[in-house]
């Protein structure tokens, strides 16, 4: 084996977050099964950017893209009895990206089981929420209702990731 960046032949087989890859003992660089490196690397950034492991994939999806930019994440590091949510940008000013993600939402809540919506809320800027819908207040919904919609997580970012992927 020979790293694809450096060329040492110092490249070791390792299981990183549970995926089987190849790593350079000099410069570190990942490479191997593209799917595995991907998901790697995006848990580590996602990690540096201070989300939680089970929104990240979520975070990526919406970021494929390059039209969303996320800046915050519910539920935080650890924290899991947050409900989730995920505040992201519109960055480049393309409205038509959003309707482009209401109906990958739309066909996600097919399979979810949460429904989960899109909320403007204006807070220093305009941002938009990725949120499950619960028809009470906050302070109301129960851990059982907070469980499912993490849940869901892992089925809305594969649906997102596949259905943004097309382009518009
Ligand atoms: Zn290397």
């Amino acid at each position: 084996m020979e790293c694809d960046v450096c060329g040492s032949h110092n490249v070791l087989q390792r299981t990183i977050e549970q995926r089987l890859v190849e790593e350079c003992q000099l410069c570190g660089h990942l490479q191997g099964d593209d799917d595995a490196v991907r998901a790697i690397e995006e848990l580590q950034d996602g990690r540096e950017r201070g989300f939680d492991d089970t929104v990240i994939p979520l975070v990526h999806a919406l970021e494929s893209t390059e039209v969303f930019r996320v800046v915050r994440a519910s539920p935080a590091p650890g924290a899991r009895r947050e409900s989730p949510q995920v505040l992201f940008r519109l960055d480049k000013g393309e409205t038509a990206y959003l309707e482009h993600l209401m109906r990958a939402i739309e066909f996600s809540n097919r399979t979810t089981k949460r429904r989960w919506i899109v909320e403007l809320s204006l807070q220093h800027e305009l941002l938009y929420v990725l949120k499950p819908r619960f028809m009470k207040p906050p302070t109301e919904v129960t851990p059982t209702e907070i469980e499912q919609a993490c849940a869901d997580l892992p089925r809305l970012a594969r649906s997102l990731r596949r259905d943004l992927g097309r382009g518009l």
